[in-house]
């Protein structure tokens, strides 16, 4: 069967037929380095993390490109208040955001790239668009995309969401990054650089300034997958303006094909409410990813759980839910364990039957909840062989074979021998920094504080770990 997702523009299910047979371009809009990301964030970049991985499981070749939005409104305020250097804030954040979405289990992107890497391409982007009559430069210097023009000129703006085009006044223009639907108005391309952006600025054909929010991801999306490509994922928050913007930009500047959109699927993920509401600090219902590990919940256990919904659905978050994934996860990792000790060291080829219906029901819209309820039936049924004492060593090997198959796409991993809490992690990390920059002076003190704590630096394929001494 093939795989079969919702697609945010046309409003209905379709068939994933790659542009290029085999091939998957994918593209998700990653975070905004200006504060530890939480956990409605992690719930869309965990569901980009699925689909990523079904589409492998498929034997599709993923390239998967998740931003780092590393300048825009919200990280300039928070620069200029704390007085710090633009790249020493977001560095910060981002590397605590990567922890975190490691400890997730979310496999890292192909391409991880910033904003401020591709401010040529983004004035280039904004160049095509100037000369196509679709931008112009207003008189403080910034640049706007005209959505009169754009219109004019037989393109359609409002591809996933219906507007009101009635009510909207020509020319009006919106600054900001982020707006409603009710303020749809020329959007900012290039923003002409003012007082309170300090530090923060690059030299452009307008003059001195910085690039709008939506246009650094046209331009980072299109350098690396192609003018055109496959997949365009987010929260469903970005739908408007940040992905209308998008297409307007990309496909206004003319450079995809002929008759070929810029994206082909738009796939969006709902959000995560805390406790039935949206989820806010004056409510302290807000939860960051380390709020979590905080109180004692492992990265495995918060993916087991963000896992359990649809994407389409809208996420309720409660601790009674997070216990019942740590049950769950508990229930899994125990069953593993029982059958490598029968596996022995033999050998197995996976249950073909069981992957078929596993496949059967993601296929149908990443339908997760009917795939969980095969793995659960699974397990109950070998559980039973093995109380019955009859399942031997080439069954265990062969169930454990279909279990990695599984995994492969649900990312749990294996039950780690032991946690490190993560301020050692971030010791570890910053170890990992000295090194590079050859201060082993530093480098060998934390292998010492790290050992005096009683855990061993183990170096490993992947990287370095942590091992409980
Ligand atoms: P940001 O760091 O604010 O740019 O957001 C990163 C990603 O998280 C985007 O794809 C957002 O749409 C998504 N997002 C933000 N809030 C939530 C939420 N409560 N539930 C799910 N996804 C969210
Ligand atoms: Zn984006």
């Amino acid at each position: 069967m093939a795989l079969k997702l919702f697609n945010t523009r046309s409003r209905a299910l379709e068939e994933i037929q790659p542009r290029e047979p085999g091939r998957i371009g994918m593209y998700c809009c990653g975070p905004t380095v200006h504060n530890f990301a939480h956990i409605g964030n992690f719930r869309t970049f965990v569901s980009a993390d699925l689909l990523r991985r079904y589409l492998q499981f498929k034997g599709l070749a993923v390239t998967h490109v998740m931003n780092i939005t590393d300048v825009e409104d919200k990280i300039i305020k928070a620069v200029q208040s704390t007085g710090r250097k633009l790249r020493d804030y977001t560095g910060e954040y981002e590397a605590a955001f990567l922890q975190d979405f490691d400890a997730l289990g979310c496999a890292r992107p192909t391409h991880l790239p910033h904003a401020t890497d591709y401010i040529p391409q983004i004035v280039s982007l904004i160049e095509k668009l100037v000369a196509r009559g679709v931008a112009y430069r207003a008189n403080d210097g910034s640049v706007y995309f005209s959505i009169e023009k754009y219109r004019g000129g037989g393109c359609r703006y409002g591809q996933l969401v219906n507007l009101n085009f009635e009510e909207m006044r020509v020319g009006e223009r919106v600054s900001s990054d982020e707006y409603a639907k009710e303020s749809v108005a020329d959007f900012a391309l290039w923003k002409a650089r003012v007082p309170e952006d300090g530090e923060v600025f690059w030299p452009s054909p307008w003059g001195e300034g910085r690039p709008g929010w939506h246009i650094e991801c046209s331009a980072m999306s299109m350098d690396l997958l192609g003018p055109s490509f496959d997949l365009h994922l987010g929260g469903e928050d970005l739908i408007f303006p940040h992905h209308e913007d998008e297409i307007a930009q990309s496909e206004g500047a003319g450079v995809q094909p002929p008759g070929q959109p810029f994206v082909k699927y738009w796939v969006h993920c709902a959000h995560l409410l805390v406790e039935g509401k949206k989820m806010a600090k004056s409510l302290g219902n807000f939860f960051t990813f380390r709020d979590l590990v905080a109180k004692g919940y492992t990265g495995r256990e918060i993916r087991c759980l963000m896992i359990q919904a649809h994407y389409r659905e809208q996420f309720n978050f409660t601790f009674e839910g997070l216990n019942a994934a740590r049950a769950n996860l508990a229930r899994i990792d125990e069953f593993t364990t029982k059958l490598t000790e029968l596996a022995q060291s033999a050998k197995g080829t996976p249950n073909d039957k069981i992957l078929t219906q596993f496949a059967n029901a993601l296929d149908s819209d990443l339908n997760i909840s009917g795939a969980w309820g095969i793995i659960f039936d699974w397990i109950r049924d070998t559980n039973r062989q093995i109380a019955d004492n009859k399942l031997d060593s080439s069954q265990a090997a062969s169930a454990l074979a279909t279990w990695e198959k599984l995994d492969s796409v649900l990312g749990l991993g294996a039950k780690p021998a032991a946690e490190a809490p993560l301020e050692l992690l971030a010791l570890l990390e910053e170890r990992q920094s000295a090194r590079k920059a050859k201060n082993f002076a530093r480098s060998d003190a934390i292998r010492d504080e790290l050992k005096a704590k009683g855990w061993q630096i183990e170096d490993t394929p992947k990287g370095p770990r942590l091992k409980k001494l």
